[in-house]
C-alpha cells in the first residue's frame, strides 16, 4: 500500500516537473515585465532561433517547414468546396462564398494591431508566442508559418462560428475561403522573408513588410497588401516605405 502511494507520488512529481520544463523556456519572457516591449522589438537577424521548450514533443510542434502549410491545408480547402457543391451549390455561387479570403487577414490584422500593455506575465507570454517571437527572430524559417497543430485546434471554434451565421450548405465554402486566405497569407509572409522577389509588386510587398520589422513596428501590418492598413489608419508614411532599409 505504502509502495503504491510513493509510486503515485513519484509519478505526480515527475509529471509536475515535466510540466514545469515545458513552461520554463517560453515562460522566461513573461518575467521581462515592462521592458518586454523594447526587448522584443530589437530583432536578431539569424536563420536560427532559440529553443522554445525543453520537451522534444512540444518543441517539435513549434517547428514547421513552409511547404507543410499548402500540403496540409489545400486538400482541406478542396474538400470544403466539394462539400458545398455536393449540397447543391454551383461553381459561381462557390466563387461568391469563397470571396471571403480577405477575412483571415482582417482577423489577424485586428489581433496584431491591438497593442496591449506588455507588462503582465501572461500578456508577454501570449504576445511572444503569437507574434513577438517573429519580431525577435524575423528570419527563423522554421517558425515563420503557423504550426498546423495550432491551426487544427483553431479550426473547430471557427467552423462553429461560421455555422452560426451561415446555412449548412454554405458553411463549408465560407470556411474554405477563409482557410485559403490563411494559406495565402502564410506562404506570402514566408516568401517576403526568404524569397527573392523578381517583379515590382513582390519587391514593394517585401520592402513594405521589412519596414514593419526593422523600421516602424507599429505601422504597416499588412502582408499580402496594404488594404487593411488603409482601413485601420496604420499606413506607414510614404517616406519611410521608400527610405528605410
Ligand atoms: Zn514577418
Ligand atoms: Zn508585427
Amino acid at each position: 500500500m505504502e509502495g503504491g502511494w510513493s509510486w503515485g507520488w513519484g509519478k505526480r512529481t515527475r509529471r509536475l516537473s515535466r510540466l514545469r520544463q515545458v513552461a520554463m523556456v517560453v515562460g522566461l519572457v513573461g518575467h521581462l515585465g515592462e521592458s518586454y516591449d523594447e526587448w522584443v522589438h530589437q530583432p536578431i537577424v539569424s536563420n536560427e532561433g532559440p529553443r522554445f521548450f525543453e520537451s522534444d514533443f512540444w518543441e517539435f510542434l513549434t517547428l514547421t517547414v513552409w511547404w507543410a502549410i499548402p500540403t496540409i491545408w489545400l486538400p482541406v480547402v478542396c474538400w470544403c468546396i466539394s462539400m458545398s457543391i455536393r449540397m447543391g451549390h454551383t461553381l459561381s455561387e462557390i466563387g461568391l462564398l469563397f470571396s471571403n479570403v480577405w477575412l483571415y487577414q482582417c482577423i489577424v490584422f485586428i489581433l496584431l494591431k491591438k497593442k496591449k500593455k506588455y507588462n503582465l506575465y501572461r500578456g508577454n507570454t501570449i504576445h511572444y508566442l503569437i507574434h513577438g517571437f517573429h519580431h525577435k527572430h524575423p528570419m527563423d524559417g522554421l517558425r515563420l508559418v503557423f504550426p498546423p497543430a495550432a491551426t487544427a485546434i483553431l479550426c473547430f471554434p471557427f467552423w462553429n462560428l461560421v455555422r452560426i451565421f451561415a446555412t449548412p450548405s454554405t458553411t463549408p465554402a465560407i470556411f474554405g475561403g477563409s482557410l485559403f486566405g490563411y494559406v495565402m497569407y502564410d506562404i506570402t509572409h514566408y516568401y517576403l522573408h526568404h524569397g527573392k522577389p523578381s517583379n515590382d509588386v513582390s519587391k514593394h510587398l517585401k520592402r513594405y513588410h521589412l519596414n514593419h520589422h526593422f523600421c516602424i513596428q507599429d505601422k504597416g501590418f499588412g502582408v499580402t497588401s496594404s488594404m487593411w492598413d488603409k482601413v485601420f489608419g496604420t499606413l506607414p508614411p510614404q517616406k519611410t516605405t521608400q527610405d528605410c532599409k
